[in-house]
């Protein structure tokens, strides 16, 4: 195989097989054969790629560099994703059959921003300064917390690697970077331009491997890490936040989602049935922040639906390598055969009014109706372009439905009346609430979730909170202004 179609591990600067040589296939899903061979890692190859990071870190220029260069370099790397955008959106594209307009144009510019971003945010970020009584003032410092396990999902491969990745690097940290089985070779793309930006051997290492008894599991297990930032199922996130325990090692999970999609009477339909069609089939439906459960006010039901399925009738499905195609195969065998699980269900739960399976493994966009709050395929994540749709008839009761579930991820409202729109904004339980608008995204922003989905926020400040230690410092500024028996409120001795 070529280096276009062969991906090892990236350990120490260095492309590499396993230590025993085994190696995986990648699948592409739309031709369901392989198209990539994957280094296969295990234990030794995890242990190896966090003694290469914990040399760079403990050793290494980069913690010391300072933000500047650091940025500079981080920058280069965001340069030279926008110039292989093709390539790396490809890679995505064969690993999980992504539409390549989606992996090529969205996300490779989003991964780019992401280093743009935090490269800035930590080079411009403040510290406090906190003055005290008694000659005396206090300050903050944000150290790099040392070596970063970050543990990522297939469904937006380069991208949700990135808003790992970046803020890790931004503040210092080096980092061992595994990518889901299933989507491995954008991952080894990265590490090579990383390498090419200038970034120090070590600083971003990529082990490619499973989850448990593998790879995976045995980054969490090292106790030579020091933070471990995860996305994924809410499942996989209980597992990992026990093994982290052992360890004292603080994680970041960004877990699952069953978003609510609230439309009222009163709201602009075009808007809501255009966001909420890209709410439930961006990425084939299989988004975290789906807009998976969605509740329309009964005046509006019945002119809502035949819109929106309308619209859902008219997206392209196909080869993703196609630039007009929306609607790809989804990601597996595997995962096409769990989404597939839940449109047999349709028959005995609901009323399926557009959808059902396609060739291989695609499943079309899928709209069920007549379905009851509490059904199966109301209340767990389904992951794939399949929404429910349930008609309410007051403000209360839609709040009550969108916060029935064990999820607290995201939620989205459609209403031109002000105050609800913050009332019902403020009732919702979940980390993100949209209001006439969806993936809309400042990165300053907290992102991350409640109950089942997630530990945590990431983005902006709340990133520099967890990839680093915040560390205070206490000086005595001024000696003659010390009082022998302070009492000010702001100074307190221990
Ligand atoms: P997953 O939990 O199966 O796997 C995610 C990653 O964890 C993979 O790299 C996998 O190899 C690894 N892993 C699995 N078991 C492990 C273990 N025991 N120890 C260490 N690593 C292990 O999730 P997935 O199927 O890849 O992703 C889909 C899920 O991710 C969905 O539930 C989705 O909602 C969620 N997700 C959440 C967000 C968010 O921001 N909250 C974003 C995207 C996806």
């Amino acid at each position: 195989m070529t280096s276009e179609s062969s991906f090892g591990h990236v350990i120490g600067g260095e492309e590499v097989d396993s230590l025993d040589g085994a190696t995986f296939d990648s699948i592409d899903p739309w031709l369901r054969e392989p198209w990539a061979e994957i280094a296969l890692g295990g234990k030794a190859d995890a242990d190896r790629a966090i003694a290469a990071a914990r040399k760079a870190f403990d050793e290494g220029p980069w913690p010391r560099m300072g933000f500047t260069a650091r940025g500079a370099i981080l920058h280069r790397l965001a340069d030279l994703m926008e110039e292989h955008a093709a390539e790396l959106g490809m890679a995505d594209t064969r690993d999980m059959g992504k539409p390549i307009t989606q992996a090529r144009d969205n996300d490779v510019s989003r991964s780019a921003l992401n280093f743009r971003f935090f490269a800035d945010h930590a080079r411009l970020s403040t510290g406090e300064v906190l003055p005290m009584d008694a000659g005396h003032h206090t300050y903050t410092r944000f150290d790099p917390a040392g070596v970063v396990a970050a543990i990522a999902p297939w469904n937006f491969p380069l991208m949700l690697e990135t808003w790992k990745v970046a803020p890790a690097l931004a503040w210092g940290n080096t980092v061992v970077l595994k990518p889901a089985e299933d989507t491995p070779a954008s991952a080894t793309i990265l590490a090579r331009l990383a390498l090419e930006a200038g970034m120090p051997a070590g600083v971003l290492n990529v082990v490619h491997g499973y989850g448990p008894n593998s790879a995976g599991q045995a980054l969490t297990d090292n106790p030579a890490v020091d933070r471990i930032t995860f996305t994924g199922e809410s499942g996989t996130g209980k597992i990992i936040a026990r093994a982290a325990s052992a360890h004292l090692a603080p994680v970041s999970l960004e877990l699952g989602g069953k978003g609510a999609n609230l439309v009222f009477a009163d709201a602009d339909l075009d808007n809501a049935v255009d966001w909420s069609i890209r709410a439930i089939y961006t990425n084939t439906g299989q988004v975290c922040l789906a807009g998976s459960r969605l509740f329309v006010q009964r005046p509006v039901y019945d002119e809502f639906l035949s819109r929106f399925v309308a619209a859902t009738e008219a997206m392209v499905i196909g080869d993703p390598k196609e630039e007009t195609t929306q609607i790809g195969p989804l990601a597996s065998e595997e995962h096409y055969r769990k989404v597939k699980s839940y449109i047999d269900l349709v028959p005995s739960e609901g009323k399926m009014v557009t959808g059902g399976l396609g060739e291989g493994w695609v499943v079309k966009p899928t709209a069920v109706v007549d379905i009851a709050p509490d059904a199966r395929l109301c209340r767990e994540e389904i992951f794939g372009p399949v929404v429910v749709v349930v008609p309410f008839d007051t403000e209360k009761e839609a709040v009550g439905l969108a916060n029935n579930t064990p999820y607290g991820l995201s939620a989205m409202l459609f209403t031109d009346n002000l105050h609800r729109a913050h009332r019902v904004a403020a009732a919702l339980k979940a980390g993100t609430v949209w209001v006439n608008c969806f993936f809309i995204r400042d990165l300053r922003a907290p992102f991350g979730g409640m109950g089942d989905s997630g530990v945590g926020r990431e983005g902006g400040n709340f990133s520099r909170e967890f990839f680093t230690e915040p560390k205070a410092i206490v000086m005595q500024i001024d000696r003659e202004c010390q009082s022998p028996q302070p009492a000010p409120t702001s100074v307190v001795a221990f």
